[in-house]
This record gives structure tokens, C-alpha cells and sequence, in this order.
């Protein structure tokens, strides 16, 4: 299959294989044969190996970085602090291969012992959308290969290129024969053969909320465990705040990130009545700013959309909202002047007039479309925060404590932020709540659940 650079679709920057069943099949036993091995690796030396593979990615980050604003397009700025996020989890994947700690309890006999192992589940099944390329498959590999896990690895048919490199990566690193397999391929083609698979023994899935559930469906029928990475409607709450401006910054730096790719991306802003005028100004300020253009342009400071189809898809939505009442206060124009007409280019969008029942407020657009919420009060505003299926990321602005404390305590989300935005840290758990996630938190020492069987153990002195 040939892939294509978002910036200039014209532009084919390679041909990748296109996997079949057979291949999935293939890898899976690849990686269960090569799983009794790796498993009896002393986790450090696995970390070690690890450990080896995130300073190759810290020397090469620039080439990695180039790669992904090829593939997905986004701003190298961007591309860079992915390819630099990566490197850090990738450092607390390779220090958890260390701390796979179980507990020692007092048994009812005397003379007794009683305790709890960690093992590896086996082999995994990881799955990537396409919108961080770099960063999914290494958070996915690193730490099922941390935990004595192998892996068998499926990109988004969108993004391969970085998949192939990363697996080279981890090679060189020292990674044996069979502890990771990449297979390239479509959801239908491959991946639904590797959630069949009698051998794949997890499955780890980031991707939309659709894919997310049919994917569940079919691992629960097998007792398969699952780590579901879906889709957001993340609100930014504002109640209270003493520069406009400031907030402002923060709300579309979250927003706009990616061009609004981003599973966490700030979609909603649920503002006081009192104050949407003032806010809404300070935000048209920040989308004015926002140069939109290809990659290697230093001045760009939004890339296109991954595909032509996933930017129409965007402007349905946003036609579907404006039918429904909405209105648009900036922006929102496909970008077609002069090079920009090659690529899938549209212009940052503020939509104002959004009731919480227009589509705008409650699907997943996944593009650079922000909607404002107009609400009476913290009771609304925390209502309408809640009332999507979702459940991933919530932000807060106030400078009233127990405000901020009642939304941290109520907000349905898996991770929330008071007085910023929706960023997220490299060894904190990751994951969300409703049609946001399932299974253990990913990143972090929450993986240890999902990668990891407890056992029992007794003994008799
Ligand atoms: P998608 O669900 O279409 O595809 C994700 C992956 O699943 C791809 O590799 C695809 O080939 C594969 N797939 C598709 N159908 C499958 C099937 N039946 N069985 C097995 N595999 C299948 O999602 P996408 O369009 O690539 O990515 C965008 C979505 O990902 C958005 O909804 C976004 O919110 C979500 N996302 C979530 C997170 C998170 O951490 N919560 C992070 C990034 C992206």
C-alpha cells in the first residue's frame, strides 16, 4: 500500500506491505516461541535492553521526528517533543522491568509462607491509530516487553513507516528474534485476526471508541484482557481566573495541538456566562495566531489533517453542528491558497452559540474544531462537563480551591488538570473512564495489572 504526505497528497513517500491473516498468524507464534525465552530474562537485563533502545531513540530523534511529521504531518516542533515523550516512557517502561513486586503475608499456619508473584501474561496484542506514531506502538512495546511480555505490533495503515523504524530500533538495542513482530496491514485484515488469535493472551487497543468495544466484545468471549484507549470530548471548565489571555493560551494550546488529533485534545470550553464575551475575544486572539502549514515550514504552527477523508469528515461535523444552531466565530475554512490547495489543510475553528445537546458538544470531531459553552453556573458547568459518553481528560480554571477540589472530585474523567491544560505526564497512569477507556491505566505503574498475572504462593516450613 502506498502512503502519502498529508501536506501534499500528491507526494507518495513510500509502498508498505499489506498483511493478510496468514501473517498475523504467523507473528503471534513468532512471539509465543520467542515468549518462553524472554520471560526467564532476569527483568533487569530485559530493562537493560530497554534502557539501550530509549538512547537510541534520544540520538536518533531527529530522524524519528522527520519520520513522523512525513507520515501524520504535524509541525516538527511537535514531532520532536513526541519522539522526546516516547524516550521518557520508554526509560520508566525499562526501570519497571525491576520492580515487578509482589507482597509477603502471614499465613494462617505455622511455620507458613505466604506470597504473591508477578508473571507475564504472554503474548500481546498492541494496536495503534495513527495519530502519535511514534509514541503508541513505543508505550505498547515497552512496557509488555518491561514486564516479560512479547509483543506482536499493529500500526495504523496511515503511519507504518515509524513502526518499521522504531522495530529495527529495538533490534539494534538488542531485542531477540521474535520478542516483537510488526505486521502492517488493515483493521479488518490483520487486526482482527490478531484479536481472534487463541494464542494472543491481552490485547492493548488505542483507537476509537466503535473499534475500542468490538474489539472487547470479541476478547471477552475469550477471557482475553483488554487496555481500551478511546476517544474524548474533553471539556476545558473556566469559573474563575485573573487573565483572560493566559487562559486562553492554555485552552487552544490544548486544542489545537496535533490539529486536534489527539485522543486528550480540548474540544469544549464550558464557560460562565459572565465571562464567554471576554474569553471568546482572547481565543479568536490565539486562533488568528495559529499559522497553519506544512511541516517544514518553521513559521507553520498547525500541520494538515492525517487524510483528505478524515478532513471531510471533520467538516461534516461541523456542518451537521451549524445546522443544529451553532455559529461559527473564527476560522473553520478549508486552506486551499496556493501550495496549501496539495495538502488537507483547514483553518483552527472557534464555534460559539454550541447548546450541550449539539453534536458539536458531544462527538468526538477529532480535528481542530473548538466549541464554547455558555453555562449559568458551577452546578451547570459540571453537568454539562459529565454529560457526554466519554471520559478521558478534564481541565479547570478557577482560583477558588474548593471549587477546583469539587471539580477534581466530580468531573467523570479519567485524568484531570486544575489551572491547566489537558497534558499529561511520562510516568503518571494514563486512561479514561466510560466510552474513554477500560482496563488498566497505561503508563506508569498501573501497567503492571494488564501485562502481569498474580500467583499465589504457599509454603510449609
Ligand atoms: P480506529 O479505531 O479506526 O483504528 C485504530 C487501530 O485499530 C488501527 O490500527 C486500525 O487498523 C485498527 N482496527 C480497526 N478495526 C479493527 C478491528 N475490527 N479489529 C482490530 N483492529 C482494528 O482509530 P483511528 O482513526 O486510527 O484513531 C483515532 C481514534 O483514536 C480517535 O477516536 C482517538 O480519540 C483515539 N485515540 C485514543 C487515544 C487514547 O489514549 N485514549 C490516543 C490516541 C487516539
Amino acid at each position: 500500500m502506498a502512503i502519502t504526505n498529508p501536506a501534499r497528497r500528491d507526494q507518495v513517500l513510500g509502498h508498505f506491505a499489506e498483511g493478510t491473516a496468514e501473517d498475523a498468524d504467523r507473528a503471534v507464534s513468532s512471539s509465543h516461541r520467542a515468549w518462553k525465552a524472554w520471560r526467564e530474562v532476569p527483568g533487569p537485563e530485559r530493562g537493560a535492553i530497554l534502557f539501550r533502545a530509549a538512547e537510541l531513540l534520544e540520538k536518533r530523534a531527529e530522524e524519528f521526528a522527520f519520520l513522523v511529521s512525513a507520515e501524520q504531518g504535524k509541525i516538527l516542533a511537535e514531532s520532536r517533543g513526541e519522539v522526546g515523550r516516547a524516550v521518557k516512557e520508554l526509560r520508566f517502561a525499562a526501570g519497571e522491568a525491576s520492580r515487578m513486586e509482589g507482597w509477603t503475608l502471614p499465613s494462617e499456619k505455622r511455620n507458613g509462607l505466604a506470597m504473591t508473584f508477578r508473571e507475564p501474561v504472554g503474548v500481546i496484542a498492541s494496536i495503534a491509530p495513527w495519530n502519535f506514531p511514534v509514541l503508541t506502538p513505543v508505550r505498547k512495546i515497552g512496557p509488555a516487553l518491561a514486564y516479560g511480555c512479547t509483543t506482536v505490533m499493529k500500526p495504523s495503515n496511515f503511519t507504518p513507516w515509524c513502526s518499521v523504524k522504531l522495530v529495527e530500533l529495538f533490534k539494534e538495542a538488542g531485542v531477540p528474534k521474535g520478542v516483537i513482530n510488526l505486521v502492517l496491514g488493515s483493521g479488518r485484515g490483520v487486526g482482527e485476526a490478531l484479536v481472534k488469535h487463541q494464542l494472543v493472551r491481552a490485547i492493548s487497543f488505542t483507537g476509537s471508541t466503535k473499534t475500542g468495544g468490538d474489539i472487547n466484545a470479541q476478547a471477552g468471549r475469550r477471557m482475553v484482557r483488554t487496555q481500551l484507549e478511546m476517544g474524548g470530548k474533553n471539556p476545558a471548565v473556566v469559573l474563575s481566573y485573573t487573565d483572560a489571555a493566559n487562559i486562553a493560551k492554555q485552552i487552544a494550546q490544548a486544542a489545537f495541538t496535533t490539529t486536534g488529533q489527539r485522543c486528550t485534545a480540548v474540544s469544549r470550553v464550558i464557560v460562565l456566562q459572565s465571562l464567554a464575551a471576554e474569553l471568546s475575544e482572547a481565543l479568536v486572539g490565539e486562533l488568528a495566531a495559529i499559522k497553519v502549514g506544512p511541516a517544514w515550514d518553521p513559521t507553520s504552527k498547525m500541520g494538515p489533517l492525517v487524510t483528505d477523508q478524515h478532513r471531510a469528515s471533520v467538516l461534516r461535523n461541523l456542518a451537521m453542528g451549524l445546522d443544529q444552531g451553532a455559529r461559527i466565530r473564527f476560522g473553520g475554512r478549508v486552506l486551499e491558497d496556493g501550495e496549501l490547495a496539495r495538502g488537507n489543510f483547514l483553518e483552527p475553528a472557534l464555534i460559539e452559540n454550541v447548546s450541550p445537546e449539539n453534536v458539536l458538544a458531544k462527538q468526538e470531531v477529532f480535528g481542530p474544531v473548538l466549541s464554547l459553552i455558555s453555562v449559568r453556573d458551577a452546578n451547570q458547568a459540571i453537568e454539562v462537563a459529565n454529560s457526554v459518553e466519554y471520559g478521558l481528560a478534564a481541565s479547570v480554571f478557577t482560583r477558588d480551591v474548593d471549587e477546583a477540589l469539587r471539580f477534581v472530585r466530580e468531573s467523570e474523567s479519567g485524568m484531570v488538570h486544575v489551572n491547566h491544560g489537558t497534558n499529561s505526564e511520562a510516568h503518571m497512569p494514563f486512561g479514561g473512564v466510560k466510552g474513554s477507556g477500560l482496563g488498566a491505566y497505561s503508563i506508569g505503574h498501573s501497567n503492571l495489572e494488564f501485562f502481569t498475572n498474580v500467583k499465589a504462593a504457599y509454603f510449609q516450613g
